[in-house]
This record gives structure tokens, C-alpha cells and sequence, in this order.
């Protein structure tokens, strides 16, 4: 079987290939495929000046598949376009990426790590596929890839189909590649990952001990009984597990936890939730509340907050002492916004564009 090079960090690519070749074949040589594999989505070892023969055995130890771009929607903003595309992967399923004008002309790529999701949280799309399968690491940095050759975004974050720690072994590998200096060399505070809270994979996330790395919890609600009923299968970990995981994992001073809460008209936006999201956090140090408005898909549980409620418990919360964000709503229309990711894509295999 090939080396897939989206998976493979390029120290690794050049040991594999002085095994492959039997003999030293240059340093260069690997790094110069690495680069030219993360850079530009490309695999020409005969663009490199070798010989016949040891292109053709570079084509023997490793090869590079990027998803296909079945379907391409975008919703302009006063930023600039979000960008959502359907990819077709290798054996003929989808998953979804979305790339974000930030504002400052900067922007950020949101990426899929599963094929659906076992989470089955129920203001969410994607729970209502199920998991299909995990992503390879080549699957998630392969997202990147395709779009960086486009555009390069300044941030990725790990939140579109799929719970990230759920997948953790084929995560852990795509960031290495994804920071790995020979290739997209993106510094850690450029990658996030949000979670529902999967509590052995943030040991294991702060066992690698990347201090910059952004951190969000998707929490929505601050008690075990509410999340249960919105996130049935998030809620395998108890909120104390999950809020003793996030004291454990603070690593620096000024690390900041995102705390994410899908605001639900009728649903979470009580005076008691604001008391119960004031209290999760109290413990948790410096940590920034993202409110975000519902956006509703293809089975409403609620309605989208209006302004007039959503200001209201971004300042309740704010009465609170805590520090908050009102996320701006992006790519609504065109089912791009958080929670709506995978409504378009079929559960079974998609065959055309
Ligand atoms: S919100 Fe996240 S964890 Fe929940 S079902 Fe959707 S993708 Fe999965």
C-alpha cells in the first residue's frame, strides 16, 4: 500500500523512502515531494529532475488522492463569499468543508473529520446521517489542501461533520502534517478543535502538549439532564468529568477556552441556563461564551433566535462576568452555517457532480 503523502509528515516520507530506496535518496528530494504534495496538491516526481527509475519508484512508495468537488454553493457577506463545497473521497462518499471570509481579509476553512456522526446531537444535520466512517488523516488535511491551493486560510478549524476526538488517532496525524514546517507550516494557534467533550481524547490532546493549540467545548447546555436531551450521545461523559478534563488541560496562563452555546429560543436561553453556563465556567478560568443562533435545517427543533433574544442572553451572561461573543451568523442560506453541514450530502454514495 502507498504512503498517503496528505498523511505523512515529511521526516517520516524521508525515512520511509531511504528503506524504499535501500540507499540515502537525498533529503531534498523528500522534503521537495512533501512541499509540492501539502503546497499545491500535486505528486510529479518526474517535474524533480530524477531518473525514470527512481520516479517510478517514488510512484511506487507513495501516492496522493485529493477529494473531488461535487457541489459548490456560496453566500456573499459583507466579509466576503462562504464557500461551502460537497467532496467526493475515495470510495465514493461526501463530507462537506466550509471556507469563511473572517472579516480583516482573513479567513478560516471549517473541516470535516467523519463521515456523519455518532453524536446524534439533535440541533445538528450531520447527527441526523449517523457515522458512517472515520476520516484518514490524508482525508482531513486533504481538505485543506484543495482549498489552500485556491486560497490559503489563516485559521482551520475542526468542526464541521463529525465529532474531531471521536477520531482521534487520524486527527492527531493530520495536524502533524498540517504544522509540519516543510509543508502548510501552520502554527498551532491557527488550528481549533471543538468538542463535545470527549474526555480520555483531551488527556490525550494535552499529553501532546501543543500549548497554542485552540480548544472550544460544545456545551449548550450546563446540565446533565438538558444535554442529554439535546445531545443524546454527548453526554457519555457527566459535565464534572468533562469540566475536571478542561482544568487538567489548561497549559498556559493565558489560554482561553471557547465555550460554544447554540442558542435555542425556549430551549437554552432561560435565566436558569445563564446560571448554569455562569457556574460551568467559574471553575474553568479564562474562557470566551460563543453565542451562536440557531440556524435551523431540514427538521427544526426551534426556530432561529431574533436579534432582540439573542442580545438579551449575550447580556445576561455578560451581567454574569462573562466574557462573550455573538457569533455572526454565515452561510444560513445556503446550509453552511453551524449544525447544517451534511443536509445536502446523502447518506449513500454520491456519484456525480
Ligand atoms: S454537533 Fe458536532 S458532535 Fe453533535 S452531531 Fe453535529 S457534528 Fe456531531
Amino acid at each position: 500500500m502507498p504512503l498517503d503523502l496528505l498523511a505523512t509528515p515529511a521526516t517520516r516520507l524521508h525515512e520511509a523512502a531511504s528503506r524504499h530506496f535501500g540507499s540515502q535518496p537525498g533529503a531534498g528530494v523528500a522534503t521537495a515531494v512533501h512541499a509540492a504534495a501539502l503546497r499545491e496538491g500535486r505528486f510529479a516526481p518526474e517535474r524533480l529532475g530524477l531518473s525514470a527509475r527512481a520516479a517510478a519508484g517514488w510512484r511506487a512508495l507513495a501516492s496522493l488522492q485529493l477529494p473531488t468537488v461535487v457541489h459548490e454553493v456560496g453566500e456573499s457577506t459583507a466579509h466576503g463569499t462562504v464557500h461551502k463545497r460537497r467532496l467526493r473521497l475515495a470510495d465514493g462518499r461526501a463530507v462537506e468543508s466550509v471556507h469563511l471570509p473572517m472579516g480583516r481579509n482573513r479567513t478560516a476553512l471549517c473541516v470535516s473529520t467523519q463521515v456523519g456522526c455518532a453524536r446524534a446531537c439533535t440541533f445538528c444535520e450531520t447527527g441526523r446521517l449517523g457515522l458512517q466512517r472515520n476520516l484518514t488523516a490524508g482525508e482531513i488535511t486533504g481538505q485543506v489542501v484543495l482549498q489552500a491551493r485556491e486560497r490559503r486560510p489563516d485559521a482551520i478549524v475542526f468542526q464541521g461533520m463529525g465529532e474531531p476526538l471521536d477520531n482521534w488517532p487520524a486527527l492527531q496525524q493530520a495536524l502533524e502534517v498540517l504544522t509540519d514546517r516543510h509543508g502548510l507550516a501552520y502554527a498551532q494557534e491557527r488550528l481549533g478543535i471543538c468538542t463535545v467533550g470527549h474526555v480520555p481524547a483531551l488527556d490525550a490532546l494535552r499529553e501532546l502538549g501543543w500549548k497554542r493549540l485552540g480548544l472550544s467545548l460544545s456545551l449548550h447546555s450546563a446540565n446533565d439532564a438538558g444535554r442529554a436531551a439535546l445531545m443524546p450521545h454527548a453526554a457519555r461523559y457527566p459535565l464534572h468529568e468533562i469540566q475536571a478534563a478542561l482544568q487538567r488541560y489548561r497549559q498556559r496562563r493565558n489560554f482561553a477556552l471557547g465555550v460554544h452555546w447554540c442558542l435555542l429560543p425556549g430551549i437554552n436561553d432561560s435565566p436558569r441556563d445563564v446560571a448554569e453556563l455562569a457556574a460551568f465556567c467559574a471553575p474553568l478560568g479564562r474562557a470566551w461564551v460563543h453565542v451562536i443562533p440557531y440556524n435551523p435545517g431540514t427538521a427544526p427543533i426551534a426556530r432561529a433566535p431574533d436579534e432582540h433574544e439573542v442580545a438579551r442572553f449575550v447580556a445576561a451572561l455578560r451581567e454574569r462576568g462573562l466574557a462573550v461573543r455573538r457569533r455572526v451568523t454565515k452561510g444560513r442560506s445556503v446550509m453552511a452555517a453551524c449544525g447544517q453541514l451534511g443536509a445536502s450530502a446523502p447518506a449513500t454514495h454520491l456519484t456525480s457532480a
